[in-house]
């Protein structure tokens, strides 16, 4: 389904003029005099060299975004790299939502970054509330209702695997709420732990939908959380309205370095190994997890953690924190009172959790 992205863009984007850099507007080769750097013989360190840092980084690296759209099968001007997918979010929101009018969609509990970056722009946030009695799931029903029926809905947020409930959203699921947008929003999947199920990721889906973005980062299964890269995979219309927001130089020329080694040569089998460790490691803990009383509730998901519910959330964080173990507290949030969740990390680590766990347990 094509749809014209202008029409549901901030008109004040749309008409203004974007800021050209020197790299953006020349080659970087040859004598550079274009962009007030100092030359490269100014310092003299082999590793300084190496990365060139005495030079504006390339705004988009070719080769970090061409190994990119070939890992997600999909076309290069169909790929914006950011700075962690937080940025992603950021600017899609700053692109579609004009303050004060416009709206966005999400389904509590999901990842905290949609509100804050929808609260910062000026954007109502309208919430369809999963249900917890449920298994979490989204009322499809009543998120096409809203989508349909509130005035100024711009961007609609879903998460695939979702953070922190791990649950899926279905292809027909997300081809109904597509349809629900048609003409008047953009759908954001974020697929931040995708790589951890089987479910296919939708990316390609993005070349059939011009309304369809999706998010994908290092992240999480790529081992790179301090690299700082997340990709916005859309249609090109929507990659150019946020290359008129993003900052010009948004990635340190030592976080592309870093970015592309944390995605070449070995690392591809590494991380193959690695996601093996963890759905391996989770279902370990989810057995150990299931023989525990004082647990009322687990979820096991379908990424990289797993959700509890027990009767004192605050007291099983505290006691985890007393051995050094850190475990994220959800309690104060809807529908996750008594809720924490656990990330599944290296054998050791789990073991020293179990430890924590059973010796809670004889306790409680
Ligand atoms: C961790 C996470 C991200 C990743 O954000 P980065 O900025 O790329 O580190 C995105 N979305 C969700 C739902 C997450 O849990």
């Amino acid at each position: 389904m094509k749809m014209d992205i202008n029409s549901i863009a901030r008109p004040e984007i749309v008409a203004m003029k974007p800021y050209v850099s020197a790299r953006n507007s020349a080659a970087a080769d040859g004598i550079l005099l274009n962009a007030n750097e100092a030359p490269a013989t100014h310092v003299n360190d082999p590793e300084w060299q190496r990365l060139s840092l005495n030079r504006y980084p390339p705004p988009q690296p070719a080769l970090l975004r061409s190994r990119l759209a070939e890992m997600y099968s999909v076309d290069e001007s169909r790929v914006l790299v950011t700075r962690g997918s937080d940025e992603g979010i950021d600017l899609l929101t700053r692109v579609f939502c004009r303050p004060g009018q416009d709206a966005m969609v999400e389904c509590s509990p999901c990842f905290g970054m949609y509100r804050i970056a929808a609260t910062i722009q000026g954007a109502q946030v309208i919430d369809v509330p999963r249900q917890a009695g449920n298994g979490f799931q989204i009322d499809f029903e009543k998120l096409k209702q809203a989508i349909n029926e509130q005035d100024g809905v711009r961007l609609v947020f879903l998460t695939s695997p979702n953070n922190p409930t791990g649950d899926l959203v279905g292809r027909v699921q997300l081809e109904g709420v597509l349809k629900a947008c048609e003409g008047k929003a953009l759908v954001v999947l974020d697929e931040a732990y995708i790589e951890f199920c089987d479910a296919e990721s939708a990316s390609e889906l993005v070349a059939e939908w011009t309304h369809l973005v999706v998010l994908r980062t290092l992240s999480k299964a790529w081992a790179a959380a301090g690299v700082r890269c997340g990709i916005v995979i859309a249609d090109p219309a929507v990659i150019g309205l946020l290359q008129r927001v993003i900052a010009p130089y948004p990635l340190a020329a030592t976080a592309i370095d870093a970015a592309l080694q944390a995605i070449s040569g070995d690392a591809v089998s590494r991380e193959q190994e690695f996601v093996a460790e963890v759905r391996a490691g989770k279902m370990d803990l989810f057995e150990f997890l299931s023989g525990c009383d004082w647990i009322s509730e687990v979820t096991q998901g379908e990424a990289n953690f797993v959700l509890l519910r027990v009767a004192d959330a605050d007291g099983l964080v505290d006691w985890c924190a007393g051995r050094g173990i850190r475990i994220r507290n959800f309690t104060s949030q809807a529908q996750l009172e008594g809720c924490v969740r656990l990330t599944i990390g290296s054998a050791d680590e789990m073991a020293a959790l179990k430890l924590a766990l059973q010796d809670y347990g004889e306790q409680a």
